[in-house]
């Protein structure tokens, strides 16, 4: 295992180190967002810690983009947050002046989106995606035209009822749809008793089990809460061991979508993000040339320097690269 080289306030490291890409791929909380999607999910604390602290009305990762664009690096933003589509994203981004096109951005809802479209071979009447999880996934599916249920459904927010025992029991057809051929776990909300239950069910009628991302938490508010993975894991626990094929980074899925749209040299681009065994193992697992840890989220320096899965690089916070304008 590497030692990764230290960045921050080394300028001829950092020049460098760019110089040997084209490509930046980006992840985006934690690294280049300032405030969340959800209010209050990164938290004011975090800010001090470095996570993009404000100079006037621009974030520092703001600049920090600029110059990389100016530079002409190309920049895609990958994310795990299936909550949001790319077009939510790309308002978002807009919101914090960040200039984006729906095309440079992948989201785990727009990854799952595309494989269950476009790699899936499904019988024509198992086209039918059962949803746990929020509206990003839903606006990802509907661009693709894959019909669903369950999702954001008020219909499916809600107890288990003591009929519904009986009906899933039975098979009954109001309750599993039999054109469902597909189970996507993403984040949600809302998830229940119900739902998974009728996952389960599903799933041991043939479907197809996947999810958005395995990330076993939600950093909010300087604490952690339960992340995409922990709503898959009751149906790991009851399947036995089986898993999802999981469609965020690091899964290879998402990686080879962006390069089907990039038509990249993989040697010449680098992944940024702040969690070790999802942005950087993405980077390493997709062998880019280059990754690069940022302290401004999950994982430590420890993690980064002392862990299973190091980046070739690691600096405290993505605007450090602002030495290489001074
Ligand atoms: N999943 C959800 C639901 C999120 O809200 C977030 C961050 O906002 C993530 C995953 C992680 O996103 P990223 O890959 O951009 O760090
Ligand atoms: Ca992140």
């Amino acid at each position: 295992v590497n030692t990764p080289r230290y960045l921050t306030g080394d300028k001829a490291g950092i020049r460098e180190f760019l110089d040997k890409f084209d490509v930046f791929l980006f992840d985006c909380d934690g690294m280049c967002l300032v405030f969340s999607f959800e209010p209050g999910l990164l938290s004011a604390l975090r800010i001090p810690q470095g996570t993009s602290e404000q100079t006037g009305t621009k974030i520092r990762s703001v600049e920090t983009l600029e110059l990389l664009r100016k530079n002409g690096k190309q920049v895609v933003f990958v994310t795990n947050n299936s909550t949001k589509s790319r077009a939510d994203y790309r308002k978002k981004l807009e919101s914090l002046q960040i200039p984006s096109t729906v095309e440079e951005i992948f989201s785990s809802s727009y990854s799952a989106s595309i494989y269950i479209s476009r790699i899936l071979k499904l019988p024509e009447n198992k086209r039918k995606v059962f949803v746990i999880g929020e509206n990003g996934i839903e606006q990802e599916l509907s661009s693709e035209n894959v019909p669903f249920i369950g999702g954001t459904d008020p219909a499916y927010r809600r107890d288990i009822k003591p009929e519904d025992y009986k009906m899933i029991a039975a098979g009954d057809e109001s309750l599993l749809d039999p054109e469902v051929g597909v189970v996507l776990v993403g984040l949600d909300f809302h998830i229940n008793y119900f739902k998974i239950a009728l996952a389960y069910h599903y799933i041991k009628r043939g479907a197809v089990f996947l999810a958005t991302n395995i990330d076993s938490t939600l950093p909010n508010s300087g604490t952690l809460f339960p992340g995409a993975g922990s709503m898959s894991a009751p149906l790991i626990m009851m399947l036995g061991g089986q898993e999802p094929v999981a469609l965020g980074k690091p899964n290879q899925a998402m990686m080879d979508s962006i390069e089907g749209k990039f038509k990249f040299d993989r040697s010449r681009a680098v992944m940024v993000g702040d969690r070790a065994n999802t942005d950087i193992r993405f980077g390493l697992e997709g062998k880019l040339g280059g990754t690069l840890g940022v302290l401004t989220g999950v994982s430590s320096k420890q993690d980064f320097v002392e862990g299973p899965v190091r980046p070739h690089a690691y600096l405290d916070k993505l605007s450090d690269l602002l030495v290489l304008d001074s």
